[in-house]
């Protein structure tokens, strides 16, 4: 297949990069470097089957014949995407407006990011795909909640009045190598903090809640997705749920760190608990993750090492 990937330099785009090349297939990646990084694909100079082009997805442009569009352009950590609050709003609306005519266009199949934010700060627990959820429109993380649920409604409007062939993952908090040192999620964070010394910053009281995908479970996961038949949305993650704390004393140990914990104000709008039922994903795509955190974190560490060697730590720039 030829398959566009939009975010392709970004955490999650290049790992399915890599499993799209893997699988044999030819790639164009697409990415407006906003908080992507290009050492991402950096190992892919010169691969026969790739390509690369730098391009913000809000202005249309033809990559030619296309058989698979994976739409993951837009700012993902909520520090990210509080700065770049109308770009998201725009890359979740006419940036997915775009890839969608591509694919119309085309007559590919097209799968977007989407994600347990559509969910908000959820009243029910856990959250399953059925469930509508409990966001606030006009809320510092609106810019992305919005956007991504609005989305939503772009996608299945696109697969229902045209036909295309889409689908829809709702992704829960994943990690791994490649998260971007310094964009503020909590275990890149955590694990830069520990390999420091410094302070863990938990946010409030620590005992909200998030379930923590290892990165290529979720790749397996939306790949699965990809080759189903099913248009309206799946969970995508692990349904292990762990409180903050509970995050901040595995990265500890998994460091060997003797970093304390400083306490700080909760972000406004901090959902105070996330888990997916994946009961849809199981059955439908007989799909589960396999790697627990510990592990995950494991696995991660050589790679936020290199970044500590490396003296990286400022944040993606504009
Ligand atoms: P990321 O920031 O590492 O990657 C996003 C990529 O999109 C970046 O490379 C960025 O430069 C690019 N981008 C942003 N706006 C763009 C535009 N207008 N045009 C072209 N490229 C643009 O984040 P990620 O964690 O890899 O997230 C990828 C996708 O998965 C996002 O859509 C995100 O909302 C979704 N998601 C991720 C998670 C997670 O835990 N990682 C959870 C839920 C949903
Ligand atoms: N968090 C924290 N310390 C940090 C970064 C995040 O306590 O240094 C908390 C944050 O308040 C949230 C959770 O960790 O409750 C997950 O935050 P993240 O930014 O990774 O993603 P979210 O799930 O909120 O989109």
């Amino acid at each position: 297949m030829h398959v566009l990937v939009t975010g392709a330099a970004g955490f999650l785009g290049s790992h399915l990069t890599d499993r799209l090349l893997s699988d044999g297939h030819t790639v164009l990646g697409v990415d407006n470097l906003s908080t992507g990084d290009l050492d991402n694909l950096a190992h892919l100079g010169g691969h026969p089957r790739f390509r690369f082009e730098e391009r913000d997805i809000c202005t249309s442009f033809d990559p030619g014949h296309v058989d698979y569009v994976f739409n993951l352009a837009s700012p993902a950590s909520p520090p990210e995407y509080l700065r770049l609050g109308i770009q998201t709003l725009r890359v979740g609306s006419v940036g997915v407006e775009h890839t969608l005519e591509i694919a119309a266009r085309s007559n590919a199949a097209y799968l977007h990011a989407s994600t347990s934010e559509c969910y908000g700060d959820p009243l029910q627990h856990p959250q399953s795909e059925s469930y509508w959820g409990n966001v606030n429109p006009v809320g510092p993380r609106s810019v992305y909640d919005e956007a991504k649920r609005f989305a939503e409604a772009m996608v299945m409007a696109y697969h229902r009045s045209r036909g295309v062939s889409t689908h829809l993952a709702r992704i829960f908090n994943t990690y791994g190598p490649r998260l971007h040192p310094a964009d503020g999620r909590v275990i890149s964070n955590f694990m830069m903090q520990a390999l420091r010394g410094e302070p863990l910053t938990i946010y409030g009281d620590g005992q909200q809640t998030r379930s923590f995908c290892y990165v290529d479970d979720l790749i397996d996961g939306i790949m699965r997705l990809a080759h189903s038949d099913e248009h309206l949305p799946v969970n995508i993650g692990n349904p292990v749920e762990f409180t903050i704390l509970e995050c901040a004393q595995a990265v500890l140990e998994v460091t060997a760190s003797k970093s304390k914990l400083c306490f700080v104000d909760l972000p406004v709008d901090d959902p105070t608990r996330r888990r997916p039922d994946i009961t849809k994903a199981r059955t439908l795509l007989g799909w589960e993750p396999r790697v627990e955190l510990r592990e995950g974190l494991e696995r991660s560490l050589d790679y936020f090492k290199s970044k500590l060697v490396h003296g990286e730590g400022a944040a993606p720039s504009s």
